[in-house]
Parts: structure tokens; sequence; C-alpha cells
């Protein structure tokens, strides 16, 4: 048996530097515990970066995925896929869309979104509306297209010219939305809540002023539930908090209960403009991950999962803002549901290194944001081993200043 070790030299040897890994090789989940090629054992508050919203391998999507492998793993778009038609029917059942298209990732459920408001808009207001305005502190993805879309200089440095046509403005602010609308817009597209930019909730109301802007101004409203969609902020879709519904959604992280899948939800009229040859994806929408994300969307919907994640994130953050209350450099707890975050005035990445040698994994965002994503499926006496675990590395951080 190799040790952590030795994957980690073989790792270092040929896989891209694109990561800052921490030391930890990961080979067997269950619930909300990974453990480590050494055997170690660790409660996983990171939960894959929000995908495993079910616990690692959770059995509805190992059973699916197993039923699925053995029967027919890819065919092609060519043809009638039925699991991909029972997740597009449960996505439409569900939220406010008519119609998805399926891909592998954020960022392709996103490039699928930029395409499509600027077809439906050239199409309707002719070929110079086409910017999309979006928000400073966002994230969307990592494809040439996204990272322009994302409202931060950093994930673009070095790949300029980047694809032109974005606007960025502070989350949370009408009035910096309203000034940033031309004549050549298109679109507006936002996180419901902010996820990598330090778990940031809009001030109550502004989603709605942001529909009603583009209601007025004849613009489409594309919301990226990334990382806040399936259930994460304890509602099935983040937009529902806000009695509002975009043009078009984008999810992926969690869809599946694991593996990767994209989607893009749009409604009759904007989906329309999608006629054949416009897009597509060879593996968007195939018979193995639809079929684990069917599992996965009817466990969230009939299993109480999205009870659980409003009980357990109401606790948390009971939790969060009792050890907050202790120590100096510690701040506001904010976030929604199971997305959670806790404000340092001290940079967060030691604090993420010490926690995960006490057996707890969490990150770090914005630099000094403590992110706390478990799987909805957590338990009060799983929160009450992290907390306990953090508790003590606070302290240790405490003594140390
Ligand atoms: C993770 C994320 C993405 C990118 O998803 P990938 O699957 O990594 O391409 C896009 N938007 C948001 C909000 C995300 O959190």
């Amino acid at each position: 048996m190799s040790t952590s070790q030795d994957w980690i030299t073989r790792g270092d040897q040929h896989i891209t530097t694109t990561y800052g890994r921490y030391p930890l090789v990961a080979v067997k989940g269950e619930g909300c515990w990974l453990w480590d090629a050494d055997g170690n054992k660790y409660l996983d508050f990171l939960a894959g970066v929000a995908v495993n919203n079910l616990g690692h391998c959770h059995p509805k999507v190992v059973e699916a995925l197993q039923r699925q492998a053995a029967t027919l793993i890819h065919c092609s778009n060519y043809y009638h896929i039925p699991s991909q038609i029972e997740l597009a029917e449960i996505l439409c059942e569900h939220s406010f869309g008519d119609r998805v298209f399926f891909c592998n990732s954020g960022a392709e459920a996103n490039e699928a979104a930029m395409k499509l408001v600027r077809k439906y808009s050239a199409e309707k207001h002719g070929e110079n509306r086409f910017e999309v305005i979006t928000a400073l502190a966002s994230f969307h993805g990592r494809t040439i297209g996204t990272i322009s879309a994302t409202g931060q200089d950093a994930v673009r440095k070095g790949f300029t010219p980047v694809v032109p046509g974005f606007k960025y403005v502070p989350f949370g602010d009408i009035d910096a939305m309203r000034s940033a609308i031309s004549p050549n817009t298109c679109a507006v597209m936002l996180e419901p809540v902010q996820g990598e930019g330090g778990v940031n909730v809009p001030p109550e109301g502004y989603l709605k002023a942001v529909r009603q802007l583009c209601d007025e101004q004849d613009l489409l409203l594309v919301f990226d539930e990334v990382q806040v969609g399936c259930g994460r902020t304890g509602t099935l879709f983040a937009y529902q908090h806000d009695e509002i519904a975009p043009d078009i959604m984008t999810l992926a992280k969690a869809l599946a209960g694991g593996p990767p899948i994209g989607a893009m939800v749009a409604t009759e009229e904007v989906a329309a403009t999608f006629v054949p040859g416009t897009h597509g994806s060879t593996f968007g929408g195939n018979p193995l991950m639809t079929s684990a994300a069917v599992a996965a969307m009817r466990c969230l919907l009939d299993d109480g999962v999205l009870d659980n994640c409003v009980a357990m994130g109401d606790y948390l953050r009971e939790q969060l803002e009792a050890l907050s209350s202790r120590f100096s450099f510690a701040g506001a707890v904010r976030g929604r549901g199971l997305i959670l975050g806790l404000q340092l005035e001290t940079p967060g990445a030691d604090i993420v290194k010490q926690a995960m040698a006490k057996g707890l994994l969490i990150n770090c965002t914005a630099g000094s944001v403590l992110r706390f994503v478990p799987p909805l499926i957590v338990s009060r006496e799983e929160i009450d081993q992290a907390m306990t675990i953090l508790g003590e590395v606070l302290s240790e951080v405490e003594k140390n200043r």
C-alpha cells in the first residue's frame, strides 16, 4: 500500500501545479467523513466544495451509478436519453424553468447562459446588445469566458485579452447596478449568495430590486446557483427565498450528488433561441451522470434533507457565533442554510491547516473568511465535534497573537 507521502511525491512529478494542495491524499468517503491514504479520518465540512451535499457515497447515488454503469454509460445527444429527460422534468417541476441544457461543470453551464443571453438579445434587440453586468467578488468559473465574467482582476491576470462585454458592480448596490446599464446591456448575472467571494449575502430586497430593474430595462436575469443551488441554502434553489425568479439559472456542483454535471435551466421564451446547431456538449446529460442526478434530486426532495439543512444551518450558525464571541480576532458569521462564513481579522490559511491536522476539513475564501459547507445531512453531534476542534485551533491562534 502506498502511503500519503508516496502519492504526494508522485503527484508532484506529473500533475499541473494549478492547485495549492494540502498534504492530504483522499482515498475513501462515507457520509460526512473522509479518509486519507494513511488511514486517518476527517470530518469533512468542505464536502468537495459544496458538491457532496448528500455526504460521500450516498447509497442511493451509488446504486444509481452502479445500475446505470452496467446498462449504458454513454451514447450521444443525437439520441434521446431517458435519465436526462427525467432530470429535466424534475428540475422544471421544482423551479421557474421550462427547458434544460446539460453539460459537465459550472463553468460550462455559465458559458451556455452567456451564449444564450447574447443570442436572445441579438435576435430581439440587434447585435449591439451584448454586455453583461456581473458583481465584484463574484466567481463564475475558469474558462476564458467565465473569467471574463468573474468580478475579480486576479483570475484574469496573465490571460488577457479576455472576452469583451462585461461590467462589474459592487454586489448588493442597486444604484451601482442601475448606473452600469447602457444601451449595450443585455443581461445581469449574479450569484444569489456569493460563495468564493467570501460568503456574501446581499441586503434584504436586493435581488427583488434587480429583478424589477431587469424587467424595466428588458434585460435577462441569470442566477449562477452552481454553489448555492441544490438545497445548500435550505430551499431547493437560493432564488426561492426572495419570491422572484430569474430567466436563466445555472447549476452544477451538487446536482448529481458527487459526479460531474452541469445544467442551464431557462424559461421557454429564452431557451427557444437555442435552435439545433447553436450549442452542444458531447458528454452533457449523459446517462451515467443524469441517473446519479435523478437519484440525488429525489433524495434531496423526499428524504427530509432540506429540513435538516435549515435546522443544522441554524445550529451551526449559533455555534459559530458563540465561538466567535470568545475570540478577539473573530467577527461576524454570514450565510444562509449550510453555507456559512466566519469573518476573521487575520488570514485564515493557517487555521485551515491546523484544523486539518486535528481532523476537520474547512477552507478559507477571500483571504480571511472561514467557509463551512458541510454535507446537508450533517448531524448535531458532527457539528459539535467540528466546533470542538475549531475552538481548540482558535484558542491556539489567540495564544500566539
Ligand atoms: C464552482 C463555481 C463555478 C465553477 O464551476 P466548475 O464546475 O468548477 O466549472 C461557477 N460558479 C460558481 C458560483 C461556483 O461556485
